[in-house]
């Protein structure tokens, strides 16, 4: 019989981040909405499972043009952080899954095997999110493209949005009783011009190149959705075909586009 893993349960982020280590060996656990049916099924089998629930890493506070977010902090919680993200929030599973489920869980989700999961990796990639995480190397906060580029090996304590920025926001739902998002595009208008991000479009959500640099060259809305499909590979899972995804992504990005005014 394999023996349980040892259960690390910080109270403070200082002690999280001390827990974590380097990572080595070390499996975060927050909502684990995701993670307990891996555990429980026998798919995961860590040595040390590190529970963030109550390590004091939830909350949403405002300070000057910035909203900073815990990674513990509930989908359902998010009230008070900017749109598109809290829109997008609103759209993520059912309420109970909302009210367990986190923010940085989602943030690090890769896609599931039959639903793309991490909706929120899209607006906080548009929004040009600060991520915050300690690991190797002590505590960095650096630009969520670069954090999700990197893949996993850390671990997240909170998450800082700008506010006041103009935004779009336009998505596919499959009606279903955990109500999955199969498609989302988010838009905003920062000081160094539109970023463009879609969620549903592979194992992570992505920013849309073509689109941006169409934008930032100065085409329309409709010529630059035209290029949203370039780079990606998109998936087919029980949502939607990868065909259907392609037919759609550029409608969805000229509507997202056509709401930034
Ligand atoms: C029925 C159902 C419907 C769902 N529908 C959706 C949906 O519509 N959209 C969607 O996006 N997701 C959906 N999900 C997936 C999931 O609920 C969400 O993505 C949720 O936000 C994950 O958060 P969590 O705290 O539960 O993550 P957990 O299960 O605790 O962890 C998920 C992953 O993130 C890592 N992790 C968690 N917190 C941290 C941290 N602070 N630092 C580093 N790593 C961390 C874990 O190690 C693990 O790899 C659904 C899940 C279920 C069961």
């Amino acid at each position: 019989m394999t023996a349980p893993p040892e259960l690390l349960t910080p109270t403070s982020p200082a002690e999280a981040a001390a827990a974590f280590g380097d990572g080595a060996g070390v499996t975060v656990l927050a909502g684990g909405t995701i993670l307990l049916p891996e555990l429980t099924y026998g798919k995961l089998r860590p040595t040390r499972v590190l529970m963030v629930g109550r390590a004091g890493m939830s909350g949403v506070e405002a300070s000057n043009d910035v909203v900073r977010i815990g990674a513990a902090t509930p989908v359902g919680e998010l009230a008070g952080a900017p749109d598109p993200l809290v829109t997008a929030a609103k759209h993520v599973a059912d309420r109970e899954i909302r009210a367990v489920g986190t923010i940085g869980g989602n943030l690090c989700a890769t896609a599931g095997d039959s639903a793309p999961r991490g909706d929120l990796q899209a607006p906080l990639l548009a929004l040009g999110a600060r991520i915050t995480s300690a690991g190797a190397g002590g505590e960095t906060t650096e630009d969520i493209t670069a954090f999700l580029e990197r893949g996993t090996g850390r671990l997240v304590l909170s998450i800082e949005v700008p506010t006041g920025q103009a935004f779009g926001y336009s998505r596919l739902d499959r009606p279903h009783t955990h109500h999955y998002t199969m498609l989302a595009v988010t838009a905003v208008k920062g000081a160094d011009g539109v970023r463009v991000a879609a969620s549903g479009v592979g194992d992570r959500s992505r920013r849309l190149a073509g689109v941006e640099s169409a934008l930032a060259g100065g085409a329309s809305a409709a010529d630059a959705a035209a290029r949203a499909n370039e780079g990606l590979d998109l998936p087919t899972d029980a949502l939607a075909s990868a065909w259907y995804r392609e037919q759609m992504l550029p409608l969805l990005v000229q509507r997202a586009l056509g709401q930034l005014g």
